[in-house]
């Protein structure tokens, strides 16, 4: 590297960018050399490819090369913007090139170059051209040394673009720094610095047949082919999802190492537990419940994720699981992502344990209850309640985030299960890590559960550090949910349908994308926003226009959570027939009454949330019906909703839609905290069955890292990073 200059160096001390640049390199988040050369292309412009002028489509990419024979700047009459314009012409034809604010632009690009543009060609009234395209300067026509004097300014960089492959590095991009700007930093700092020490094993790079460290930041950089570009993405997907698995198996041994309450159970009670249920456990119910029975009688912590299709019964395995700990005179947390699931969760208890006495508290920001067994339920003060857990006068506790908050203690804490895992970030994860207390010595147990159904392969590499058990069936006497695209010109037959639904007794939810208008939609006349359906909107329309005659609610995050629990119940006692809502009830409402789950401008949802919503219904006896409303007509769209409406399960879904969007989108980087080409190449089994086997072979030969250390340094910043608990 350029003298001086190291990874860890800060980039307002490299020569050349200086602060006001670092400091707008810092909101990409690059603060160092090291950030700066692991900021990766998202893509790749192909100059190596020339099309003919007379040969261009338009609406499609694609790349000429031509002289300039014109440049000029306009102004723009009512904006105060600069427009400029170049005609390129080649043997075949010329093309005019736009591009607005970029007033250097003409001090660079002159007459008689010849360029290379590369972007979207659009068809306007004066015929085809290039709006903002890429541009290449590949040299000049005519008097080069004229053009050279003119261009000395900015001669650098036309000599570093003569020498630039034909694949062009495009960066994800901010406010004042473009993709070229980047590539001129990156490209000298390449060129001028020292070998870098490579972080990985000798003899691993030739095992797993993966790039070495500065081969596979040049070529990432400045690949000569596509070819580069994937060896390249290889080396550093195939180091962060080694260094996953070491984390993953070292969590593993550390905690088996760890001390935890072992929960036993007697026969006798459990029996008794399992006759209480007003409903027999399904096989996978019974199985799941057989290996945390397991789990939970070993002097070790339990880590364990439960994943089960929606509807599939997890909270009543959550629930045992609780109790379990309860009977053995210790406490359990239960923890759910929204209060409407919390006490949801605290009501199906008190259903099916009414006479529990042994003191279940639900614990939410707005505030706290108790129960004791019938008729001793109380609304609790909070700080009461919280007492009494740090006393162990209350052996289970269900909530929200109240749980993990700043003086919530517990005497003797032997388990803890969160709802949802997929809800709460990173970070909320690893504060119920720090929350793992117990009293001291001891860790508790630790169970979560997740209803989006993570594919095999995926699970494995993310959670390799958790025992998985999976429900994979629902209750019996589940009628498959009936789902259909519904397109505008039916919608009136649509509402037909519901009345008639609620006539027989049913209820129905209505989901709608957004809240109400946003101010600034109104301003701009925001184009997308402009017929996004709206739960006030809609609970306008459908109470006094649609359904005059029924029980018309509405449901959003902008309610207090009072009249959030308010109508919850009131929903579920029947008294509402149809619910208009915002994704607010997504996650694990369960009101097995309502069969109707109407979707509005499905589109913009997510597949795995789709998938979510249509679990709300379908829950009890009644033939249920999942309604997508949608007016976009793109293939897109269509495959996504068919994909919903073809899905047998969700996990045969979450397939698809890793095919459809690939991990990185599936999961998405900030939920698991992994980096995004990692991300990407998990469909890569074999890539990450060799990554696998590097980590088991380093641990086989030195358990604790001991004669790696800067291995373990990186694991550790990595484990921090990415920790998915
Ligand atoms: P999820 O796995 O989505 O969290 P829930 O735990 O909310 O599912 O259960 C969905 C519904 O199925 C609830 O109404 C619950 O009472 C019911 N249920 C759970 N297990 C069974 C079973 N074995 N037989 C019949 N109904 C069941
Ligand atoms: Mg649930």
């Amino acid at each position: 590297m350029s003298q001086g200059v190291r990874l860890e160096t800060e980039l307002r001390y490299v020569k050349g960018i200086g602060l006001a640049f670092a400091t707008r390199l810092e909101k990409l988040g690059l603060k160092t050399v090291k950030d700066l050369l692991w900021h990766f292309p998202s893509r790749y412009e192909d100059f190596s490819k020339i099309t003919n002028i007379a040969d261009l489509i338009p609406g499609e990419p694609a790349t000429i090369q031509g002289v300039i024979h014109d440049i000029k700047i306009l102004r723009s009459f009512r904006k105060k913007m600069f427009i400029i314009q170049a005609t390129v012409v080649d043997n075949t034809g010329s093309i005019r090139a736009t591009w607005f604010n970029q007033k250097f632009l003409v001090a660079m690009l002159k007459k008689g170059m010849v360029i290379n543009l590369a972007g979207k060609i659009s068809d306007g009234k004066n015929g085809l051209s290039f709006s903002h395209p890429s541009y290449e300067i590949v040299g000049f026509s005519e008097d080069e040394e004229q053009f050279m004097e003119d261009a000395a300014e900015y001669r650098e960089e036309i000599e570093s673009f003569k020498h630039t492959g034909r694949l062009v590095p495009v960066y994800p991009e901010t406010r004042g720094v473009t993709s070229k700007g980047l590539r001129f930093l990156i490209k000298p700092l390449l060129d001028e610095m020292e070998r870098l020490p490579e972080t990985l094993p000798e003899g691993m790079l030739v095992r797993a047949g993966v790039a070495e460290i500065n081969d596979a930041l040049r070529k990432i950089h400045f690949p000569d082919t596509m070819d580069d570009v994937l060896y390249a993405r290889r080396r550093f997907a195939f180091e962060d999802i080694f260094y996953l698995q070491l984390v993953n198996i070292l969590e593993r041994s550390r905690l088996a190492k760890e001390n935890a309450h072992a929960c036993g159970i007697d026969q006798k009670w459990f029996k008794e537990l399992l006759e209480r249920l007003p409903f027999e456990l399904t096989d996978g119910q019974r199985k799941t419940v057989d290996e945390i029975v397991l789990d939970l009688a070993k002097p070790h912590p339990m880590n364990r994720l439960l994943q089960g299709d929606v509807g599939s019964g997890k909270t009543i395995v959550a629930i045992m699981a609780a109790i379990i700990a309860a009977e053995n005179g210790l406490q359990a947390s239960f923890m759910a992502p929204t209060e409407i699931l919390a006490n949801q969760h605290y009501q199906t208890f008190k259903k099916i344990f009414g006479n529990y006495e042994k003191g279940v508290a639900l614990l939410t920001a707005s505030g706290a209850k108790v129960f004791y067994g019938e008729g001793l339920e109380s609304e609790a003060k909070k700080p009461e309640v919280i007492k009494k857990l740090a006393k162990g006068e209350i052996k289970i506790a269900i909530g929200t985030h109240a749980l993990i908050q700043k003086g919530v203690e517990f005497a003797n804490l032997a388990l803890v299960v969160i709802d949802e895992q997929h809800r709460f970030g990173v970070r909320q994860r690893q504060a119920l890590a720090g929350h793992k207390k117990g009293d001291g010595e001891y860790l508790p147990h630790f169970l979560s559960m997740s209803a989006t159904p993570i594919p095999r392969t995926l699970s494995l590499t993310l959670f390799g550090d958790l025992d998985i058990s999976v429900i994979g069936e629902l209750p019996k006497g589940r009628k498959e949910i009936i789902t259909k695209i519904v397109p505008p010109a039916s919608r009136t037959d649509a509402y037909a349908f519901i009345r008639g639904q609620v006539k027989k007794g049913r209820q129905v939810f209505v989901i709608c994308p957004r809240i109400e208008k946003a101010e600034e939609d109104e301003d701009k006349k925001n184009w997308f926003a402009v017929d996004t359906k709206t739960v006030k909107e809609e609970y306008e329309k459908l109470s006094k226009k649609i359904f005059p005659d029924m029980r018309v609610a509405m449901l959003h995050g902008k309610l207090k959570p009072a009249e959030k629990d308010a109508i919850m119940q009131s929903m579920k006692k029947g008294d509402i027939d149809v619910l208009v809502a915002t994704s607010v009830i997504e996650v694990g409402v369960d009101i097995p009454n309502a069969s109707i789950m109407m979707i509005e401008g499905s589109d913009r949802f997510g597949l795995s949330q789709l998938y979510q919503f249509k679990g709300r219904v379908g829950r009890g006896e009644h033939q249920s019906f999942c309604l997508l409303f949608t007016d976009s007509s793109a293939q897109t769209t269509k495959d996504r909703l068919e994909a919903l409406v073809g899905a047998k399960n969700g996990f045969e879904l979450a397939e698809k839609d890793l095919q459809l969007r690939g991990p990185g989108e599936f999961m998405g980087q900030s939920q698991t905290g992994l980096p995004d080409l990692a991300m990407r190449s998990l469909h890569d089994l074999k890539l990450v069955k060799s990554a696998r086997e590097a980590a088991e072979g380093i641990l086989g030969m030195d358990p604790d890292l001991t004669s790696h250390p800067q291995l373990k340094d990186i694991v550790r910043k990595f484990h921090d990073k990415v920790h998915l608990e």
